[in-house]
């Protein structure tokens, strides 16, 4: 492990987004990653954007009462991120206080953080964390969802990190159907036959016994797509309405052999909603932080037992 934690400062943290005692909510923690002390505004300007993002998306509107967000002031020595050239980028390597880098296993998407680092001042700043998220301050596409969440500036960031908080908090899969790239790649034809752990991917397109089957209509075809190709990605388009719950061939880095629930997806391509699966994952996570509804039924000018109507 490589502790860069002399590379910079854990300035303060802000509640940004007020909801209730830590105690009781859904604490999302944002921090920076190689923002330089006299770039934390432009940091807090990302952090409130995103948050603004996350309240405006389906399902976290209906659910925001749940939901607190923090942003942690984190001050770097160098601004931006490793960018190795192995993976195509000009070799730079930034001083940062997480050590954000990008090309983790050959893909130069894939930006991660020291997640210990990163958990550890998240716990230091908000014990009642319930997920940190990490914005590198660097225009280069990437992000990662493991223990934390890891987005950069690039062009449609906080999409990014809306597919990124379904790894890290929700416990989602990618549903797409490569890893490197349609094409690029071997051994991503068929997927192995073990059933995967997550919610939103699966190897069982039977309809008596399939994990999301309660969503699947009795008109509705299973599989509801097949790949007739399965060494490249399944280039046909959607054949049935976009809000179909089946099973979709391609999945989980794999062109044939997994399925996914509905055609498409955040978790599949960005600027897509979640599906319905994913959805109901995100809900069932975070409805148990949602306020109770308080009935004052000895209000005052009310009486005993009537009941308030909100
Ligand atoms: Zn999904």
């Amino acid at each position: 492990m490589t502790m860069t934690t002399s590379d910079g400062t854990v300035v303060g943290t802000t509640k940004i987004v007020d909801n209730g005692p830590a105690t009781q909510r859904w604490n999302l923690v944002i921090m920076g990653d190689g923002y330089t002390s006299t770039r934390l505004g432009q940091f807090a300007a990302d952090a409130k954007s995103f948050a603004d993002t996350l309240f405006a998306t389906p399902p976290f509107g209906s659910l925001s009462r749940a939901i607190n967000v923090y942003r942690v002031d984190v001050s770097s020595t160098d601004s931006g991120a490793d960018d190795p050239t192995a993976c195509g980028g000009p070799g730079t390597t930034a001083r940062t206080y997480f050590d954000a880098a990008f090309c983790t296993n050959g893909a130069r998407r894939l930006l991660v953080v020291d997640n210990t680092t990163a958990l550890t001042v998240a716990g230091s700043q908000v014990p009642q964390w319930s997920m940190a998220m990490v914005i590198v301050n660097s225009t280069v596409y990437g992000g990662s969802g493991g223990s934390v969440a890891v987005f950069s500036l690039a062009a449609g960031a906080n999409e990014i990190a809306l597919h990124e908080m379904g790894h890290t908090a929700f416990g989602l899969a990618d549903e797409y159907e490569y890893y490197l790239g349609c094409g690029a790649e071997t051994g991503h034809n068929r997927h192995p036959a073990g059933e995967p752990a997550e919610p939103n991917v699966t190897v069982d397109a039977d309809r008596a016994t399939n994990k999301w089957r309660d969503l699947v209509a009795p008109g509705t075809a299973m599989p509801t797509t097949t790949n007739a190709d399965c060494t490249t990605c399944d280039p046909q388009a959607n054949p049935v309405p976009a809000a179909t719950v089946g099973a979709f061939e391609g999945a989980h880095y794999y062109h044939c052999g997994a399925y996914r629930p509905q055609f498409a997806c955040r978790m599949r391509a960005l600027n897509n909603p979640y599906c319905a699966v994913c959805s109901r994952r995100i809900r069932q996570t975070i409805q148990p932080y949602l306020p109770a509804v308080v009935t004052r039924a000895s209000s005052v000018g009310r009486l005993p037992g009537h009941p308030d109507v909100f």
